[in-house]
């Protein structure tokens, strides 16, 4: 099996040298498990799309080390300057416009790049190892949940990577918020690991409606995602619970009164703490996935801090049952 313990400097150095060759690995990130290849050479960046089933006009994060590596790629304002400075290295993506250095299938064609300095060591490694700037999107097939430990790749990846570095379960555990500053006002395109008022307290006129109350409407982020193959419902605690005869899971950000007539129940943070559940949530999700249950019904979380990235995440979930596919 290639995958690899990433506490062995001799693997993230193999792995180095898979991407400077044009191959495909994937890496832990603090965020979720990424897919990754040299950004600047384009067959490479094709495979990613291929293995993924990946749409093409889904753009692709560029991971950089440090911020003088991020302005290679784009044009940054000059107001993302204490931003790049409190939050990198960390999750949050900033979309700027972009320098001819990225070729355009990193960027579905775009004008602008998506650009984040990873704060989990062995991508940081992998990075400087390799010398290149690192397009990745998350390690899983499009539109499914995304992995926060290597076998989670494993199972759904395993021929697409030429190798897979297990580096243990991501601390976030949620994809990176991404922040525009291409445009007039600092936009949300996705709310994520960074949380939107520790964002706004730094830029007073932030654009953060579309991510609170609605599906943001940015390239690639399709209303269907995130999706498990079982349906899954998101009902309020007193709201209508399990049909008779079904096979019903129940996903709780915090200890259940009353789990009883539940096939599994998934608590996602026993003192009820968001950070925690941000962490588990795609892990309990899989764990659920995997039962063979007829719904899974998901309590809302509250709609603050993480919380916002777990609500968008399961509301994608549960649009998802709407795709024929599925
Ligand atoms: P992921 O697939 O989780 O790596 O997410 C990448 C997401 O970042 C995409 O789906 C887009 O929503 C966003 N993104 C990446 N590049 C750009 C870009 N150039 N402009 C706007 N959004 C972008
Ligand atoms: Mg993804």
């Amino acid at each position: 099996m290639k995958i690899r313990d990433a506490s062995d400097g001799a693997a993230v150095a193999m792995a180095a040298l898979i991407i400077r060759r044009g191959g495909l690995v994937a890496f832990p990130t603090e965020t979720v498990y990424g897919l990754g290849a040299d950004a600047q050479n384009p067959r490479a960046v094709a495979k990613i799309f291929e293995v993924k089933a990946r749409p093409r006009i889904d753009p692709i994060i560029v991971h950089v080390s440090d911020i003088a590596m991020a302005r290679k790629y784009g044009e940054f304002p000059k107001c993302a300057q204490p931003v790049m400075e409190k939050f990198w290295p960390g999750p949050l993506t900033l979309v700027v416009p972009k320098k001819s250095s990225v070729p355009a299938i990193v960027t579905a064609g775009l004008e602008t790049v998506a650009v984040r300095i990873p704060a989990h060591p062995v991508a940081q490694n992998l990075i400087r190892f390799s010398g290149c700037a690192i397009a990745a999107p998350s390690a899983n097939m499009f539109g499914c949940v995304s992995p926060t430990e290597a076998r989670h790749v494993a199972d759904q990846l395993s021929c697409g990577a030429d190798m897979i570095l297990d580096g243990g379960p991501c601390a976030v555990g949620l994809e990176s918020t991404v922040l525009s500053l291409a445009g007039d006002t600092p936009r949300i395109l996705r709310p994520g690991g960074t949380s939107i008022e520790e964002l706004s307290g730094m830029l007073g006129n932030l654009d953060a409606g579309g991510a609170v109350t609605n599906l943001p409407q940015a390239p690639g982020q399709m209303e269907s995602h995130y999706a498990t193959r079982t349906p899954l419902d998101i009902v309020e605690e007193n709201g209508p619970e399990m049909n008779p005869g079904e096979k019903t899971g129940l996903l709780s950000y915090k200890p259940v009164s009353r789990g009883d007539g539940y096939a599994a129940v998934e608590i996602l943070s026993e003192s009820g703490d968001l950070r925690e559940a941000a962490a588990n949530l795609f892990r309990s999700l899989r764990r659920l996935d995997a039962m063979q249950l007829d719904r899974i019904i998901a309590r809302p979380v509250p709609e603050k801090g993480l919380g916002i990235a777990i609500m968008d995440r399961l509301r994608r979930c549960s649009a998802a049952r709407k795709r024929p596919d599925l």
